[in-house]
């Protein structure tokens, strides 16, 4: 099956129901769970983010892969710890970090307040050195 085929069932999907990313099961979601973040699959067991839910704040531990919501309270804090394997994450949430998107790999990282008037800057995916656009 192929994505363009799965997009174009889904128009057709009643109010409630939902298609599973990662093995493109067609859920029902019980009232109960509209308003929840996250929704496992009952078919495969993936975790992934409720679509009727709008901005939730869910940090990916770049670890275990487990996605976690961002406690309430801790918004600003640059890090956190995730809740699946203990180890520290980073809260992109966080006002201290502004996103900027590497001119060689093109992908989106971020760049703590405090560095934004640093002349140059590492991408922490492609490890390339662009000089700094925040810079005035
Ligand atoms: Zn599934
Ligand atoms: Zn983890
Ligand atoms: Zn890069």
């Amino acid at each position: 099956m192929d994505k363009g085929k799965i997009s174009a069932k889904s128009l057709e999907l009643e109010d409630n129901e939902i298609v599973c990313p990662s093995c493109n099961s067609i859920l029902t979601l019980p009232e109960d769970m509209i308003n929840d973040e996250i929704i496992q699959c009952p078919e495969c067991y993936a975790d992934f983010i409720n679509p009727f839910v709008d901005n939730p704040k869910i940090l990916i531990c770049e670890y275990c892969g487990v996605a976690g919501l961002l406690p309430i309270g801790d918004e600003n804090a640059l890090t956190v710890e995730c809740g699946e394997c203990g180890q520290t994450i980073n809260n992109t949430y966080s006002d201290r970090y502004i996103p900027i998107v590497c001119p060689f790999c093109k992908i989106q990282s971020y760049v703590l307040d405090e560095h934004k008037q640093e002349r140059y800057l590492n991408c922490t995916s492609c490890g390339e050195r662009f000089k700094n656009p925040l810079r005035n």
